[in-house]
């Protein structure tokens, strides 16, 4: 059994370069950032405050949260209820920061996302999996990339959904948040750096694979 732990900030081609090596390799696919989000939802819906950490920290604790591991097949399940598309509002990413601040709750989520990669094999994403979550990873990467390049990826992806204001509260506030409790802006070590700023989805995945390749994994 393997994992490939990929961190980075958001807009660095993560997801998309997680997901390509997992189908390439036959793996799971485990999206962190996706059961964060689903917390918020939870947390927003039950209208829990944001500054109400015990709260969000109780709650995280006793959802009941499934989440698809197929890389073809995207799907967050809430106490039975889907909220797949629910997690990606803009609010939501708004809201998060409370979420992945909280201690107790990244300590559950930790927890939860160990138990789900133990099972097989599993290329995993997020911001603390080369160093939290899998820190013994057959392959562990921090994707970065220039903040402009990251503010148009996710413009991109929003489609004019929002603003340049909210562009940069969802990619910059949110970064300066996130690295509040755990570092995915410098590679700790044996984690290799990718810079994505001017490379192609397909040509990060070749590293990566290259990479797994040099790990032992059976890559072909
Ligand atoms: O990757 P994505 O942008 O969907 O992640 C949403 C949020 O979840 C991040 O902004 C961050 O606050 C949090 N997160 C985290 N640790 C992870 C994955 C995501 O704190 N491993």
């Amino acid at each position: 059994m393997f994992t490939i732990a990929i961190d980075g900030p958001s807009g660095s081609g993560k997801s998309t370069a997680a997901k390509m090596v997992a189908r390439q390799l036959g793996a799971g696919y485990l999206d962190t950032g996706a059961m964060y989000r689903a917390v918020a939802v939870g947390c927003m819906n039950a209208g829990i405050d944001h500054e109400d950490e015990e709260g969000i920290a109780a709650y995280c604790h006793n959802m009941e949260l499934e989440i698809s591991t197929d890389p073809d097949h995207e799907s967050v399940r809430l106490g039975g209820v889907d909220v797949t598309q629910a997690i990606r509002a803009p609010e939501v990413s708004a809201w998060v920061s409370a979420v992945s601040t909280n201690p107790a709750c990244r300590v559950e989520l930790v927890r939860r996302q160990q138990a789900i990669i133990a099972g097989g094999d599993f290329v995993a994403e997020g911001r603390d999996i080369t160093t939290v979550v899998a820190p013994e990873a057959k392959v562990r990467v921090l994707l970065t990339a220039d903040p402009q390049a990251r503010m148009d990826r996710r413009g991109a992806e929003l489609a004019g959904a929002v603003d340049e204001a909210g562009l940069r509260d969802q990619v910059l506030r949110r970064d300066r948040d996130d690295s509040t409790l755990v570092n995915f802006t410098t590679a700790s070590t044996g984690v290799v750096t990718i810079d994505s700023t001017f490379l192609t989805p397909a040509e990060v995945v070749g590293r990566i694979l290259l990479l797994a390749k040099r790990a032992g994994l059976d890559v072909d």
